[in-house]
């Protein structure tokens, strides 16, 4: 039976923090009732159309998930668990805000048959959380963690970012330090972008914003890399460490082209050759879903020629990179063929090597990855 992934967004938050640029509100509760009235419909109308497919993760994000009460978290699991053939090892993950959070609410993620949480935690620098926005401080992310734990999830993902206002080299490894005490299984590290429409890109755009030089961040991205290795995390994508075992299966999907459905506002699927979104405006996705459509916006056919660049694309990211004899089952030609001066070219200016037969990134390249992908489009 073909494995499926599903992807459910919660577009709620109690404040928008000031880099954030994801489709989210700050709702009421008729607001919310009404959406998860819509996302409900949604689950019943893909019941009819998938079938024949075993889901093996699903991801609950946002948004805050953690925002919302948990009646909404017990209706969602009774209408998803009478919908879809759910696998009893699936990955089932919840994210949560810190700020958001207390036991009872973990409880009912255990008793939903939730197993792995994924923490917004950002920086452990309480000046630096402030800084961003964030609504929660330091002490709230220790407490929730060991909420956390005491009620038994054992896989437990933490997001951090790097190149923030005001943050210096010694910053992000005190955060780090500070967080793989507490023990996650999954450390996700990504890189502050300034987004257009932010309250940052605002304060940049002024001249208010005092941002670490881009050769500090890449420090900072490196130093970290190092660190979380040596203590036992191991990188399996450019922006993500784990422990032996803990790698996200759910995203492993989006980076290895299996199919996915994406519930929710703005949601991106990827199924039945067809890459498809959601509407991103309340009214349209509700009204699709009242009259018994899908919320459907746009959708493209994904051509082999595209299938082909994403697999480059996506692949190149992973440490374990692109493998030759992969490729050529996947599209039955040799890689060669079309990329022999792509990876000629990459390989003289030392941002790609062979290992074995596989092509991966190289210390440089893992800052210049841009790059080296604009040379997969064909
Ligand atoms: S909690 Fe997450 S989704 Fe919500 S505003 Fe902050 S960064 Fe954006």
């Amino acid at each position: 039976m073909e494995k499926l992934g599903i992807y459910i967004h919660i577009p709620f938050c109690i404040k928008k923090c000031d880099y954030c640029d994801f489709v989210s509100v700050k709702p009421n509760e008729e607001m919310i009732e009404r959406y998860i009235n819509s996302l409900i419909n949604e689950m019943k109308i893909y019941s009819k159309l998938i079938g024949g497919y075993l889901v093996d993760s699903i991801f609950i994000g946002g948004g805050t998930p953690s925002s919302i009460d948990i009646k909404y978290i017990y209706r969602l699991f009774e209408i998803l668990n009478n919908s879809f053939n759910i696998a009893s090892d699936s990955e089932i993950t919840i994210e949560v805000n810190p700020g958001t959070i207390d036991n009872k609410k973990i409880k009912a993620y255990k008793e939903n048959g939730i197993n792995r949480i994924s923490l917004g935690v950002q920086s452990l620098n309480d000046k630096i959380l402030y800084n961003i926005g964030r609504i929660h401080n330091k002490e709230d992310i220790i407490n929730t963690i060991k909420l956390i734990k005491l009620n038994g999830f054992d896989n437990l993902n933490t997001d951090l970012m790097i190149g923030l206002p005001g943050q210096t080299l010694p910053d992000v490894i005190n955060s780090l330090e500070q967080i793989i005490e507490l023990k996650p299984t999954h450390i996700s590290l990504y890189s502050l972008i300034i987004e257009e429409g932010t309250k940052l890109y605002e304060l940049e755009k002024n001249g208010k914003l005092i941002l670490p030089s881009e050769d500090e961040e890449r420090l900072m991205y490196h130093d970290a890399k190092e660190f979380l290795e040596e203590n036992g995390y191991l990188q399996y994508e450019i922006s993500n460490f784990s422990q032996n075992g803990f790698e996200c299966k759910h995203n492993l999907k989006y980076w290895t082209l299996k199919p996915y459905i994406g519930l929710g506002l703005n949601s991106h699927s990827n199924i039945w050759n067809y890459r498809y979104w959601n509407y991103s405006n309340f009214t349209d996705y509700n009204e699709a879903l009242n009259r018994g459509s899908l919320p459907i916006s746009n959708k493209e056919f994904i051509s082999t020629k595209s299938r082909i660049t994403e697999f480059m694309i996506l692949g190149i990211r992973l440490n374990s990179g692109i493998n030759r004899e992969e490729f050529y089952k996947e599209f039955g030609t040799d890689i060669d063929y079309f990329y022999k001066d792509a990876i000629q070219k990459n390989k003289d200016l030392g941002l790609i090597y062979e290992d074995g037969r596989s092509i991966k990134l190289t210390k440089k390249g893992l800052d210049f990855s841009n790059i080296v992908e604009l040379d997969f489009y064909i």
